[in-house]
């Protein structure tokens, strides 16, 4: 099949070069002539494991360009642009998803099949839809449940696909001809009306944001009563209703989707008149971003108040690890509120050093973990990449001025750490003051 995908960014990128690999004909577009650009050169734009492999042995079948013009002749057109937050902050801006739709207008031809990837408030699909039923063209909303760090694998192999179609029309069939080789594997696919399928997605986040909050909020219970909220969620996660996943208590979510879906979430909720059966995500929100506050305040408390001058390396920028993205990126927050509040911070990270300075080139970064914790007072793992857990605290203490260790996402070895002589501090694995408050055995 021929098929175009507008958009190129973290969600397009990996879907023009997954569809090219089942086999399509696919063209890529994007506004943005250095993606583009390295796109076409088989260079991924940014980091995805695997996704340059993907993009270079599928050559044949597989081309980018900055011209809508150059999608005429496909018979689907993929919609992949982003849906940032509004000029409010709040609900989500679908501008970018109507120019989209507007600049594909004279490329269509009708029987073409237009489908929406973006995750949009419910309702938008129908909206865009009267748009392209006058030129003979359908609409279907196929939302993307990608992860970063695991999207290829994710749009290869998805847990399941979602078809939001109009009842009588010819989407479903069409998807399935697209997706045959990921049907044909047994991945399941629902064929639903199309504000159910947008609705899949803005819930599935909430529901996700949700589990992550609640266990942080447990965390805040943990470090106030001397528990451990590690250990509280192994206990919980063994229960089948509830599940392991998602419930690590750390510095929360952020990146370009979690935190702008519910909040955009909540605003449609609001527009819809039920704003007060979402209301608990304002809650969801709070949590999540009192975490940042939280780790600040840790590194004041491991460091005796005032911090300024004092060195603090901060392990980790991006939002998530095997991912550069730093779009709310809680970890590259607390480096630049640290250095803010006079702290002399070294930011390290394996893949978004770049796009950390871009966004705070007030800050100093290091490539290096060890280097970039020379001589400092403290260390904030702020993102668990896998490289962090490997190093060996024996040998690192030797560097550092310090041998203070706050793992703000519970993903180091403690007793390692502590056997070589750190102090260790999680979130939510009980604080001192809690400790002390105990009575002793
Ligand atoms: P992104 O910002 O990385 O990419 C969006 C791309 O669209 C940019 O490259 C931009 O230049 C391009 N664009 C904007 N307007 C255009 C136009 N008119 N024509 C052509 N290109 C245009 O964003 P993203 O992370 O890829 O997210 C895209 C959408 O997918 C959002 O709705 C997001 O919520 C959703 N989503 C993202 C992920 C993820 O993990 N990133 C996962 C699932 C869903």
């Amino acid at each position: 099949m021929r098929i175009s995908v507008i958009g190129c960014g973290y969600l397009g990128a990996v879907h023009a070069a997954g569809m090219a690999e089942l086999g399509h004909d696919v063209i890529g577009v994007d506004v943005d002539p250095h993606r583009i650009a390295s796109l076409a050169a088989g260079v991924a734009p940014f980091h995805e494991p695997g996704l340059s492999e993907l993009l270079v042995r599928n050559r044949s079948r597989l081309r980018f360009s900055t011209k809508i013009g150059d999608a005429s002749g496909c018979s689907v057109h993929f919609i992949a642009v982003g849906t940032p937050p509004g000029a409010d902050g709040q609900s989500a801006d679908v501008s970018f998803v109507e120019a989209a739709v507007s600049a594909l207008l004279p490329v269509l031809t009708p029987g073409d099949l237009v489908v929406g990837k973006s995750t949009v408030p419910v309702g938008t699909a129908d909206l865009l839809s009267s748009r392209l039923q006058p030129v003979g063209v359908e609409l279907a909303w196929n939302p993307e449940f990608l992860r970063e760090g695991h999207a290829i694998s994710d749009t290869l192999r998805p847990d399941r696909l979602v078809y939001g179609v109009q009842p009588g029309g010819n989407a479903a069939a069409v998807l399935d001809a697209v997706y045959a080789p990921i049907l044909k594997s047994g991945v399941p696919r629902l064929v639903l009306d199309r504000p159910t399928s947008e609705l899949v997605k803005t819930a599935a986040n909430a529901f996700l944001a949700t589990k992550i909050s609640f266990i942080n909020a447990m965390a805040d219970v943990a470090d106030a009563s001397g528990a451990d909220v590690v250990a509280l969620a192994d206990a919980l996660g063994l229960d089948a209703r509830i599940g392991r996943r998602f419930l690590n208590a750390g510095l929360g979510f952020g990146g370009g989707c979690l935190p702008k879906d519910i909040r955009a979430f909540r605003a449609r909720a609001e527009q819809l008149g039920v704003g007060d059966s979402l209301a608990f995500l304002d809650s969801v929100d709070r949590v999540n971003l009192s975490r940042r506050d939280r780790v600040v305040s840790l590194v004041q408390e491991v460091l005796g108040g005032d911090i300024r001058g004092r060195k603090v390396a901060v392990w980790g920028l991006a939002f998530k690890p095997d991912s550069d993205d730093v779009r709310d990126s809680p970890a590259l927050e607390v480096a630049q509120r640290l250095h803010a509040a006079g702290a002399e911070v070294r930011g390290t990270d394996p893949a978004a050093i770049e796009n950390a300075r871009y966004k705070a080139p007030e800050l100093t970064f290091d490539p290096n973990p060890v280097t970039a914790a020379h001589e400092a007072d403290v260390i904030v793992v702020a993102t668990e990449w896998a490289a962090y857990r490997a190093l060996d605290p024996a040998r690192l203490g030797m560097h550092t001025g310090r041998r203070i260790v706050i793992d703000s996402r519970n993903c180091l070895d403690r007793e390692r750490w502590e056997s070589a002589g750190w102090e260790y501090r999680g979130l939510g694995r009980g604080s001192s003051i809690a400790r002390l408050a105990l009575p002793t055995a």
